[in-house]
């Protein structure tokens, strides 16, 4: 079987992504990359996270061919390849439906810099307004809008992560969804104080050798 060990960390990480309330039933979906085979291993379509063995787990190329596996892809392959396809670094893709980050992808209203752990993603999370999901022109819409990002909220759908590594990118997922919650909760009671550009700028030098790893 082909990227056992990426199969195994899809499975793991599928259960915690479920765990840490960042998406319910069998939404969102992941995947784990590995650069020396070009192949990445992706979570099948419409599975529960608990059910889900290594086996279920489907292998692709960056260029959409199926290599190995007896379930269908994610319909949100797309979204996954883009980022293995073009974006040397990147070796693990997230998306959640995680309820606060929803919302303000609903409103459209992109993250500022209101906490430190913005750096997670980089100085904001952007948003991109809605495109129809399962499409490959929301996978070129996601890619473009995120820019240099590591995350960013998709209009009326959800939000969706990346990084160097699954665990890394897990942590992502969750600490926007936490900026979410508090750039929510902070329009509802008044306006938020934003951070100023070099009090971000020291935050991204420190965060740095963290997405290395
Ligand atoms: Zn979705």
């Amino acid at each position: 079987m082909l990227l056992q060990q990426e199969r195994e960390q899809v499975v793991e990480y599928g259960r915690k992504m479920l765990e840490r309330g960042l998406t319910v039933g069998t939404f969102g979906n992941l995947s784990v990359y590995n650069e020396k085979e070009n192949l990445f291993a992706i979570s099948p379509s419409g599975t529960d996270y608990f059910k889900t063995a290594p086996s279920d787990v489907v292998v692709m190329t960056p260029d959409g061919e199926k290599a190995d596996g007896d379930c269908k892809p994610s319909s949100e392959v797309d979204m996954h390849r883009i980022f293995y396809q073009k974006r040397p670094g990147i070796r693990s893709v997230v998306h959640t439906h995680s309820r606060f980050a929803t919302t303000l992808a609903c409103l459209g209203w992109p993250i500022p810099p209101l906490h430190y752990l913005i750096a997670y993603s980089g100085r904001e999370v952007p948003c991109t307004p809605y495109v129809q999901f399962g499409t490959y022109e929301l996978a070129q819409c996601v890619y473009d809008t995120m820019g240099e990002n590591y995350a960013c909220l998709l209009g009326n759908h959800g939000l969706l992560a990346c990084g160097g590594n699954i665990s890394y990118t897990m942590d992502v997922a969750e600490q926007i969804e936490f900026c979410a919650e508090l750039y929510y909760r902070t329009r509802v009671a008044g306006t938020p104080k934003l951070l100023a550009e070099h009090e971000i700028e020291v935050v991204l030098e420190s965060f740095q050798h963290y997405r290395q790893k």
